[in-house]
């Protein structure tokens, strides 16, 4: 017999088999013996009081085995000898799109400038010890894409369900733990990612698609008004139509299709800095209790939105017992992120904290126009490197210090291993941002007590929330407006913010490619 039952328990109580076993046992009225397996369907916390419940759905076997798996597979197919489609970028839009192809019987050739997910890993630890940053190989650059090393959130503002569940299915069956599929705010984490991605490009390869890394697109092969191919870096072509997930950082690819007249729109983005607080604090304000978390629940997050002034002041990307992360993709530049492991344990809470940024907000927006937030975010990198001291040491400024305009004469340890330097963020960031987060600061130290503190850090800056561009294509065919074969894809292209939506965004370029070529 199979029951499903709905339970409201304490945290310890949810943390042990047996226990929830016994809640179980007493709930249905089941001697344990009988019971052959509990499957959790739903968890999520109830912090709103004092006493911190766990919500549980699950389904329970009495007196029968579970004869299903934990994920619905895919049936992915051998596509050696079939059609090709060309898929410049591995990361999560890219990889998607290549495992949708093959589902639906075609060969996907996967182009990816920076190198495979653990030799990359080399370069990201050279950029925190010697202040190196390979423009080809970094934290957005290389297989995986941006989201590779990263708390691997995969929560997203998507309602379309059915799209998300069939990307968590698919990160399951390349080993991601099943308890993505059930928890309210799943995450992978840093150190289970590179796996999950390395399974999914031996999916690809055995199925007959191809990788090829360190290899560059450099431009399209153009016949007429059709994308039929790319000109790499290696001086290898490839044909076929083309897929184009390059992400929001690739910039060059941004100036290519401004030059060569692809039509393009700037975007609006968000900008600001991260927020570094101590993880036990965090735990004090969202527990809402003295001793933090204790002994049975995970690291708290937050998220926090008002408006200033008629622009949006938010939290992005809350990585709870992380780290803080040199996110730059070239030289001058210092750009941070937020990355955390799957236990997420470390001493740190971090988050970026930014304001919505228009293009009617820049006064050179008429110079630059497709180009003028893209050159913004650009400026205000170079701004942070200079204020940074011309390393990747990072700018930065107590919480209060900055609503208090306040210079800060020293700083407290924190999780961003380049190191920082004390810089008057209020000062040289620019006023339409830095006066809206003051005001959203005090608001969120307002509704959280404890919040606004110096105990936590602003680290400068947060820029690459979301692509500055986007790369128009039509509604129904998903091509470019005006290049056939031409398919811009993910959150380089402007359709997706976030692995979960850039994989459903490949998935369905995938598919128009799909309907193209039939
Ligand atoms: C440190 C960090 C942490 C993050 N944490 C999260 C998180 O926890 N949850 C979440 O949902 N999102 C997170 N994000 C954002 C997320 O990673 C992106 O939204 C997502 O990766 C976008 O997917 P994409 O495939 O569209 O582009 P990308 O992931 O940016 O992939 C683009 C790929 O294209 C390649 N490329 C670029 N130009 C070329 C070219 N000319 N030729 C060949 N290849 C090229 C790049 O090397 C890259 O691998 C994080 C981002 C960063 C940087």
């Amino acid at each position: 017999m199979i029951k499903e039952l709905q339970l409201r328990i304490l945290p310890e109580q949810a943390s042990s088999e047996q226990l929830l076993k016994r809640i179980v046992s007493l709930e249905t009225a089941t001697d344990s013996k009988d019971i052959c397996a509990i499957r959790i369907l739903k968890r999520s916390i109830d912090a709103r009081q004092r006493t911190i419940y766990i919500n549980l759905k699950v389904r329970v076997f009495i007196k029968e085995e579970p004869d299903e798996q934990e994920y619905i597979p895919v049936d992915y197919k051998d596509v050696s000898g079939t059609k090709q489609v060309i898929i410049v970028g591995a990361g999560p839009g890219g990889l998607f799109a290549a495992l949708r192809l093959i589902e639906l019987g075609f060969r996907p050739v996967v182009v990816e400038r920076g190198k495979n997910v653990h030799e990359r890993k080399k370069d990201l630890a050279i950029i925190s010890r010697e202040h190196k940053v390979n423009s080809e190989s970094n934290y957005s650059f290389g297989e995986g894409g941006a989201g590779a090393y990263s708390d691997g959130k995969l929560y997203t503002r998507s309602k379309k369900r059915g799209s998300v569940d069939k990307i968590l299915n698919v990160f399951c069956q390349h080993g991601a733990s099943p308890s993505i599929l059930y928890d309210a705010h799943p995450h992978i984490g840093t150190d289970k990612l590179p796996r999950v991605i390395e399974n999914i490009r031996n999916r690809i390869i055995h199925c007959g698609g191809e990788v090829h890394f360190e290899t560059r697109m450099d431009s399209f092969i153009i016949k007429g008004d059709e994308v039929i191919g790319i000109e790499t870096n290696t001086g290898k072509c490839f044909e076929g139509p083309v897929i184009l997930a390059t992400g929001h950082s690739a910039r060059d690819v941004y100036y290519y299709l401004y030059k060569k007249k692809v039509t393009i729109e700037s975007k609006p983005i968000a900008v600001g800095v991260r927020l570094e607080h101590p993880q036990e604090l965090i735990d004090q304000i969202q527990y809402k209790r003295k001793e933090g978390r204790g002994a049975y629940l995970p690291s708290a997050e937050y998220s926090y939105v008002t408006q200033v002034n008629g622009r949006g002041v938010y939290s992005f990307c809350m990585c709870p017992g992380g780290f803080v992360v040199p996110a730059a993709s070239g030289e001058k530049q210092v750009v941070v992120n937020g990355m955390s492991p799957s236990n997420r344990n470390s001493k740190w809470a971090n988050a970026g904290m930014v304001v919505e940024v228009r293009p009617e907000d820049l006064p050179e927006f008429s110079l630059h126009k497709e180009l003028a937030l893209l050159k913004f975010q650009q400026e205000m990198e170079e701004h942070a490197w200079l204020n940074g001291g011309m390393k990747q040491t990072a700018p930065a400024q107590r919480m209060y210090d900055f609503v208090k305009k306040k210079n800060s004469s020293d700083l407290p340890v924190s999780s961003y291993t380049p190191g920082l330097l004390a810089s008057p963020l209020h000062f040289w960031m620019p006023g339409f941002i830095t006066s809206r987060l003051s005001d959203g600061f005090r608001h969120f130290g307002k509704t959280s007590h404890g919040f606004l503190t110096n105990e936590a850090l602003l680290i400068g800056v947060e820029t690459r929330t979301s692509s500055p561009v986007r790369i128009l294509r039509d509604k129904e065919t998903l091509q470019h407006v005006t290049f056939r074969g031409l398919f811009p894809c993910g959150e380089g292209a402007g359709y997706a913010g976030g692995i979960v939506s850039a994989a459903i965004d490949g998935e369905r370029c995938a598919e128009a490619v799909v309907s193209f070529l039939r």
